[in-house]
């Protein structure tokens, strides 16, 4: 379809002010927060299920790719348009539709930010526990499309564990309803398949996400190492004691250093790693616990241990691990964050890899990581204006990935593949996989326009 027809076409769905289209626009919608880049053909800002339905109509019927978007944080470029197309964002459908206490739910629209949301369920006392480290900033729709994760999710699980139904605009326009309030729904589990789906399946318009009262009592504390292997080895030993935390945050001393100088969060300087262990949940028993940890601790070479005095500390100690990707940005220019899982019985083998493919590559690597899922995240430090810097730091990217999947792991805890890991999937399917998975969105997407070309490699000819 002529360029020109396609806007007036969105024009008239959803209005001359919500449609975008000037260079300046399509370049900033043309990058998320991976190294990827690619243009849209234009920027469109729905308001409703009903404008979402009919500009997804208008996209099948031309034949246009359409890429949902909620605040581009995700790192492995899924918002990157691979075809030009048009851009989907949700940010103006940010209603919080309805809190219902009684069932434990929340039913939100998709560009609601992760953090209002659980700013607002605090003061019914209640909380949604996924909380990717970019909550100030990323949508609950991209959460969806991503899968995501946080620090909290070691005990409560990752988003698909709280999802528990969704509205969703197919790839022609239709509006379904997959899931609902119930704990059990028959029939196939769709919104299991359309979780972490990065959008190539469908437009999530409105979603029940499940709530949990907000725990009685929390502690939060700093666990200091003289190395990583020590701090390594307390993870392992503390989930073999049969005590799940609420997290287990390792973070290495290249990051420490940055987030101190941003920050200002009390980290120790001279350490080698730091564990931010927290309990949370019922008073009752919660001292015996943290005693047990302490004793876990001692017994793998702790050097000290700061428990938080208050909300004030504890907000402290959170606000440096929730700022260490930003803060890193002080040290070289660019991070590229790899996103591999490991047993976490290998994480001090795996980590001492990671440090070996800095050496190899002649690249800084810091690390600030979910230790209790055994998902690493090394940041691999550089200057993507430098060619031979850009190069090396993907090839390094690329064989930390293989030593995750050698030690046992996978490619992804929660970052999704996007663009970016294509090719690193080979590492983790066979082709007889792919075509499985190509036949889900040949099924779900005969016209290949939702978000084309991410997730699953194209067809070898
Ligand atoms: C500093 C920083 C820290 C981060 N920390 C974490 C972390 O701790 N844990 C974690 O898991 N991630 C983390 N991320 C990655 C990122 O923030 C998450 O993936 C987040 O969920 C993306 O949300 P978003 O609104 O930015 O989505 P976007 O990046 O806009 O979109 C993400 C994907 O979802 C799809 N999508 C968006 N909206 C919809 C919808 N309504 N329907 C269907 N598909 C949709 C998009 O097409 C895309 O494929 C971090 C990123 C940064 C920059």
């Amino acid at each position: 379809m002529d360029k020109q027809m396609l806007i007036s076409g969105l024009r008239e769905i959803v209005g001359d002010s919500n449609v975008l289209f000037s260079d300046m626009d399509l370049t900033l919608y043309g990058y998320d927060a991976s190294l990827d880049k690619g243009l849209p053909d234009v920027v469109v800002l729905p308001g409703s299920t009903e404008e979402v339905a009919s500009v997804v109509s208008l996209a099948h019927r031309e034949e246009v790719p359409i890429i949902a978007r909620g605040s581009g944080t995700n790192l492995s470029g899924g918002t990157i348009p691979t075809r030009g197309g048009i851009i989907l964002h949700l940010s103006r459908m940010n209603r919080i539709l309805e809190i219902d206490i009684s069932n434990r739910t929340v039913t939100v629209e998709p560009g609601v930010i992760t953090l209002d949301l659980q700013n607002r369920l605090l003061e019914e006392g209640f909380v949604y526990t996924p909380d990717p480290a970019s909550q100030k900033v990323s949508t609950l729709g991209g959460n969806i499309g991503e899968n995501s994760g946080g620090p909290h999710c070691l005990k409560y699980g990752v988003t698909t564990n709280h999802v528990l139904g969704a509205e969703v605009v197919l790839h022609d326009g239709n509006v379904v309803w997959v899931g609902g309030k119930s704990q059990d729904n028959p029939g196939y589990d769709l919104m299991g398949l359309l979780v972490g789906s990065e959008g190539t399946l469908g437009v999530v318009t409105k979603m029940i996400l499940r709530i949990l009262r907000a725990p009685e009592d929390v502690k939060t504390m700093l666990a200091i190492y003289n190395t990583i292997e020590d701090a390594g080895n307390t993870v392992s030993a503390i989930i073999a004691e049969g005590i799940v935390p609420a997290t287990l945050e390792m973070m290495d001393q290249l990051v420490m250093k940055a987030v101190e100088e941003s920050v200002h969060a009390g980290y120790p300087l001279d350490a080698a790693a730091v564990l931010i262990i927290e309990l949370d949940g019922l008073r009752d028993g919660m001292e015996r616990q943290s005693q047990k940890i302490l004793e876990i601790c001692r017994a793998n070479g702790v050097r000290d241990i700061q428990i938080a005095k208050d909300d004030a500390e504890r907000a402290r100690l959170w606000a440096g691990r929730k700022g260490a990707f930003g803060a890193v940005s002080r040290l070289r220019p660019t991070y590229m964050v790899c996103d591999g899982t490991v047993p976490r019985t290998k994480l001090p083998e795996v980590l001492n890899k990671v440090l070996q493919v800095g050496e190899k590559y002649g690249l800084s690597i810091g690390n600030v990581f979910h230790a209790g899922d055994g998902n690493l995240h090394p940041l691999i430090l550089f200057d993507e204006r430098d060619e031979k810097e850009l190069e090396a730091a993907k090839e390094a990217s690329s064989e930390i990935l293989k030593i995750c999947v050698e030690a046992g792991g996978t490619i992804s805890g929660e970052h999704g593949i996007g663009i970016e890991k294509l090719e690193e999937m080979s590492l983790i399917f066979s082709e007889a996989d792919f075509e499985a998975m190509r036949r889900v969105k040949r099924a779900m997407d005969p016209r290949d326009i939702l978000n084309p070309g991410k997730v699953i490699p194209a067809a070898q000819c």
